[in-house]
């Protein structure tokens, strides 16, 4: 099957969030499973062309390849791409974004055309490729070339919409017929993920458990209603993790590498974390580790509300994360008045990959979190997650406290501060137990969430569509 991956980030290329991990791996995983893959995103200023072989092909488009044989199409834009950021800058979006996806939308449609490739499926993923599945069904409808293409849409966060004032509307190309409560019209404004999900043949999001939330008033960011009326084509699918990167046995920016049989080596990590991190020296301090971007997403509010608390507590606490301006502030604060705590306000892989090692908890307190991967990565780690039960992460992570046999981590329910205290509590509990905590690390570190599984949920998906003649 010929199928076509459109995102706006794709590591190793250009990232900002998991978005970037799913678009860069998937696809790998369906070469496995013998599809032909191509992929697509902007060419912007801070991808590095020399490190990548990023060869010329036609007039505005650049080609690289990944993995054995994935094709990688790359859009030339100097006047949209040609800047620092993907999406904004220091923290504002820029305001020209319709346009600039918009372009990103119809160039991939000629690209494909030019280069030939008659795709089985565009998979398009998040606001900045939605318009796709809505050209196709508009502007490309008598199109002889895109007759038996089909689309699949995937919500990665609802919380991303792609908004823009309504006279921007003209710049998508579209009949102002579209710009209604049916169509790309939200409060007055243009929605472009509204069209994604109006448009698309099929609508993915990234967890089971996320396809539900999002068809509720609490998590449907307002789109609750459009997606309920979706609900036949809708379905959960799980994110994995590449585990030629997510590895403790092989990453090399570890100060010691270990797996499950020598358990007892991730100690060192510790240590060295601590080093790394000027923290005290100190094998027997609980040490939580927490990676995010710093929004309110990420369940902030209620981890602030506990730091008086927590921190007086015989633990160490490392953070890495970059955001939200209030949360540096308050971060800035803890930073200056606890010992026990090192706070990183910066992207840093390196680091964190040092610090999924180093740690001995993981804590995602998240609002919603529509799949998540740190959780999925510290459980690989041996790491033991400490999260709320929402979206991916109450897929994912088993309490402890409940099922003392399968549990892996460590879940609270009632988004409040009181209960993230509770589970960080018995996480210490357990901890001073040795046997009983070496025995969750192992449990943890046996799941697999590679993409294997999920692949194939694609795949049935993808063939489901194709064998559908409309
Ligand atoms: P989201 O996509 O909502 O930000 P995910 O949990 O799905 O959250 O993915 C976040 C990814 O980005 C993880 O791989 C995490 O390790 C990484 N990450 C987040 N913040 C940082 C940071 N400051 N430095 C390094 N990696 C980060």
């Amino acid at each position: 099957m010929k199928i076509v991956f459109c995102s706006s980030e794709v590591v190793p290329f250009a990232k900002t969030g998991g978005l970037a991990d799913v678009a860069g791996t998937l696809p790998l995983a369906l070469e496995e499973c013998n599809q032909q893959v191509v992929i697509i995103l902007p060419l912007y200023a801070g991808i590095d062309r020399k490190k990548f072989n990023i060869e010329k092909v036609q007039a505005n488009v650049y080609t690289a390849k990944l993995g054995r044989s994935v094709t990688v199409y790359f859009i030339e834009n100097e006047k949209y791409f040609g800047r620092g950021g993907l999406y904004q800058d220091k923290g504002i979006d820029f305001s020209d974004n319709l346009e600039r996806f918009a372009y990103y939308c119809k160039q991939t449609l000629e690209v494909l055309k030019k280069v030939k490739f008659k795709p089985d499926i565009i998979h398009c993923h998040d606001w900045q490729s939605a318009l796709i599945p809505v050209y196709l069904k508009t502007l490309y409808r008598e199109d002889a070339f895109y007759k038996k293409t089909k689309t699949v849409f995937t919500i990665h966060n609802l919380g991303y919409q792609g908004l823009s004032p309504r006279e921007q509307f003209p710049k998508t190309g579209l009949d102002w017929s579209l710009f209604t409560l049916e169509g790309l019209e939200f409060y007055g404004k243009v929605n472009l993920l509204k069209g994604g999900l109006l448009f698309a043949d099929k609508i993915t999001t990234v967890s089971p458990t996320y396809a539900r939330e999002i068809q509720t008033k609490e998590f449907g960011c307002g789109l609750e209603g459009a997606i309920i009326r979706r609900r036949k084509d809708l379905v959960g699918i799980l994110n994995g993790i590449n585990y030629k990167e997510w590895d403790p046995q092989t990453n090399s920016s570890l100060a010691k590498n270990y797996s499950i049989k020598n358990i007892k080596d991730k100690i060192e990590n510790k240590l060295d974390l601590q080093k790394v991190c000027s923290l005290k020296i100190d094998k027997k301090a609980p040490l939580l580790g927490m990676i995010t971007r710093l929004a309110d997403q990420k369940g902030l509010d209620i981890f602030a509300e506990i730091a008086e608390t927590l921190f007086k507590l015989p633990l160490q606490f490392v953070l890495l994360g970059t955001g939200e301006p209030k949360y540096h502030t308050l971060f800035e604060k803890v930073q200056k008045k606890y010992k026990n705590t090192a706070i990183q306000l910066k992207f840093d892989a390196t680091l964190a990959y040092k610090i999924y090692a180093g740690s001995d908890m993981f804590v995602m307190p998240s609002h919603y979190e529509p799949c998540g991967l740190g959780q999925l990565i510290s459980l690989k780690f041996g790491t033991v997650p400490i999260v709320r039960k929402t979206g991916g992460l109450a897929d994912t992570v088993i309490d402890y406290t409940h099922d003392e046999n399968s549990g892996n981590g460590f879940v609270f329910e009632a988004y409040s501060s009181d209960k993230l205290l509770d589970a960080i509590t018995r996480s210490l509990d357990v901890y001073k137990d040795k046997p009983a905590w070496h025995k969750l690390m192992k449990t943890g570190m046996k799941s697999d969430f590679s993409w294997k599984q999920s692949a194939k949920d694609y795949l049935k998906l993808y063939k489901e569509l194709k064998a559908h003649k409309e």
